[in-house]
């Protein structure tokens, strides 16, 4: 399955200049798996001039499956717990306002 059909519907613009455009998108969406399969697309993204983007991307809009910006889900979801623990400890050090 192309990249344009995994993100169909989607308005990403980023998308336009992603590494993986055109390529096996199975290697991205989660239906392969294997470690092989995961270093191969983590080697697509390394050359990915919207890596940023597509990462942000998959964090704000909470993506379960899938490598997006180089991470796997377990990576994101790291991501997501340092990032809420550095809100907390913001919070504690400056008070909400
Ligand atoms: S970072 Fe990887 S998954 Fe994201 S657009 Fe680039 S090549 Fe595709």
């Amino acid at each position: 399955m192309p990249i344009e059909q995994f993100y169909r519907g989607i308005d990403t613009p980023w998308q336009d200049d992603a590494s993986c455009k055109g390529k096996n998108a199975d290697l991205f969406n989660g239906q392969a798996s294997s470690a092989e399969d995961i270093m191969a697309a983590k080697a697509i993204c390394l050359e990915c001039a919207v890596r940023e983007e597509c990462l942000e991307y998959a964090l704000y809009y909470n993506k379960k499956s899938g490598i997006w910006g180089r991470k796997t889900p377990e990576e994101r979801a790291m991501i997501r717990q340092q990032r809420t623990i550095a809100e907390q400890s913001m919070k504690i050090v400056f008070g909400d306002g």
